[in-house]
């Protein structure tokens, strides 16, 4: 695993302030990442810390609805009962971490695109646009930009695109400015996307395809 989550997402991220899906995609990195794990238990701590200290002066703090009111605080997301460890696709099953396993049910169908791509939506509230994307071997998504930011987890397997390769546990988050054009070779691949504005797609015969961005965007 060589790609983390930035400090920045992983403050947010312990103090509650990312939004539903991106909690998802890093909690779901921190769930496969022991490093940024105990980063992201040393901000809460610290912010524990930080919030008893401030509190201080107070005549007699209420130790225990503050802890309760900064675990409350941990995620905005409601969630389901049941925690699935898996998903499946053409008879292919993979494990899903726990933070992801929690909202498999709102797993919408998988459809499958041009490229050998397979898209699964994940929808947690209504702004959030969340996919499961799966690459099938020799599989290539055109070349694109966004007009926002792009935050993918690989969850199993391999891909790559013009600056790196991406395994298992590494996060990728690219700003509207970052062009690139993920691919797979011999190895297929499954990722959790999120995206916080459509994508463009910028090269020759993809920008034909930019109706196709609507399939991620939703
Ligand atoms: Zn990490």
């Amino acid at each position: 695993m060589k790609f983390h989550p930035s400090e920045e997402l992983l403050v947010g991220y312990a103090s509650g302030d990312l939004n539903p899906a991106l909690t998802v995609v890093v909690g779901t990195h921190i769930d496969m990442c022991p490093r940024c794990r105990s980063v992201a238990e040393d901000i809460q701590n610290h912010m524990a810390t930080r919030e008893l200290h401030q509190s201080a002066p107070l005549a007699e703090p209420d130790l225990n609805s503050m802890l309760e009111h900064i675990m409350a605080s941990e995620s905005p997301i409601v969630r389901s009962a049941k925690v699935h460890e898996q998903v499946s696709l053409e008879g292919k099953v993979f494990k899903v971490p726990r933070s992801l396993g929690r909202h498999v049910d709102r797993l919408g169908p998988w459809s499958h695109m041009p490229g050998g791509l397979w898209r699964a939506p994940l929808e947690l509230d209504a702004d959030s646009r969340m996919n499961l994307i799966y690459m099938q071997e020799n599989a290539s998504l055109p070349e694109h930009t966004h007009r926002g930011s792009e935050a993918t987890l690989v969850l199993n397997g391999v891909f790559n695109d013009e600056h790196d390769e991406y395994r298992d546990g590494d996060f990728i988050f690219l700003d509207e400015h970052k062009h690139h054009s993920p691919q797979t070779t011999d190895e297929d691949c499954l990722t959790l996307a999120y995206l916080d504005a459509p994508l463009q797609f910028t090269s020759g015969l993809a920008r034909l395809l930019n109706p196709f961005s609507s399939l991620f965007f939703r």
